[in-house]
Protein backbone atom coordinates (compact mmCIF):
# COMPACT_ATOMS: atom_id res chain seq x y z
CA UNK A 1 0.00 0.00 0.00
CA UNK A 2 1.46 3.38 -0.88
CA UNK A 3 0.65 6.52 1.60
CA UNK A 4 0.72 9.92 -1.12
CA UNK A 5 1.04 13.11 0.25
CA UNK A 6 -2.20 15.34 -0.41
CA UNK A 7 -0.94 18.38 -2.37
CA UNK A 8 -3.63 21.06 -0.87
CA UNK A 9 -3.94 20.20 2.94
CA UNK A 10 -0.82 17.60 3.22
CA UNK A 11 -2.88 14.58 4.64
CA UNK A 12 -1.51 11.14 4.01
CA UNK A 13 -4.01 9.07 2.02
CA UNK A 14 -3.95 5.75 -0.29
CA UNK A 15 -6.51 6.22 -3.09
CA UNK A 16 -4.56 7.15 -6.38
CA UNK A 17 -6.14 10.77 -7.07
CA UNK A 18 -3.82 13.83 -6.77
CA UNK A 19 -5.31 14.87 -3.85
CA UNK A 20 -6.94 13.76 -0.60
CA UNK A 21 -10.23 12.37 -0.65
CA UNK A 22 -11.16 15.63 1.60
CA UNK A 23 -9.82 17.83 -1.22
CA UNK A 24 -11.05 16.07 -4.17
CA UNK A 25 -14.01 18.23 -4.16
CA UNK A 26 -11.88 21.12 -3.74
CA UNK A 27 -9.75 20.34 -6.55
CA UNK A 28 -12.12 19.64 -9.11
CA UNK A 29 -14.02 23.01 -8.77
CA UNK A 30 -10.71 25.08 -8.93
CA UNK A 31 -9.54 22.95 -12.10
CA UNK A 32 -13.39 24.00 -13.11
CA UNK A 33 -12.63 27.38 -12.56
CA UNK A 34 -9.38 27.64 -13.92
CA UNK A 35 -10.86 26.13 -17.53
CA UNK A 36 -13.73 28.40 -17.64
CA UNK A 37 -11.53 31.27 -17.02
CA UNK A 38 -9.02 30.23 -19.59
CA UNK A 39 -11.58 29.58 -22.07
CA UNK A 40 -13.27 33.05 -21.79
CA UNK A 41 -9.56 35.16 -21.48
CA UNK A 42 -6.40 35.66 -22.51
CA UNK A 43 -3.65 33.36 -20.50
CA UNK A 44 -2.26 36.43 -18.06
CA UNK A 45 1.15 37.43 -18.22
CA UNK A 46 2.12 35.66 -15.37
CA UNK A 47 0.85 32.86 -12.71
CA UNK A 48 0.70 36.08 -10.01
CA UNK A 49 -2.04 37.61 -12.08
CA UNK A 50 -3.84 34.52 -13.38
CA UNK A 51 -3.82 33.63 -9.49
CA UNK A 52 -5.64 36.98 -8.46
CA UNK A 53 -7.11 36.54 -11.14
CA UNK A 54 -8.83 33.25 -10.59
CA UNK A 55 -8.28 33.28 -6.92
CA UNK A 56 -6.34 30.08 -7.04
CA UNK A 57 -3.59 29.55 -4.86
CA UNK A 58 -0.22 29.42 -7.20
CA UNK A 59 0.70 26.71 -5.68
CA UNK A 60 -2.30 24.81 -7.44
CA UNK A 61 -1.91 26.51 -10.18
CA UNK A 62 1.63 25.44 -11.03
CA UNK A 63 0.24 21.69 -10.28
CA UNK A 64 -3.02 22.54 -12.36
CA UNK A 65 -0.61 23.76 -15.35
CA UNK A 66 1.47 20.95 -15.81
CA UNK A 67 -1.38 18.79 -16.56
CA UNK A 68 -2.21 17.78 -20.14
CA UNK A 69 -5.42 18.81 -19.80
CA UNK A 70 -4.17 22.76 -19.36
CA UNK A 71 -1.64 22.32 -22.34
CA UNK A 72 -4.08 23.63 -25.15
CA UNK A 73 -4.57 26.94 -23.45
CA UNK A 74 -1.11 27.58 -22.90
ZN1 LIG B 1 -6.14 17.15 1.15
Amino acid sequence: MELNKCSRCGAFYTTSSNVCPNCVPKDTCDQLNLKNFLVENEMPASIEALSADTGISMKNLNRFLDNDDFNVYL
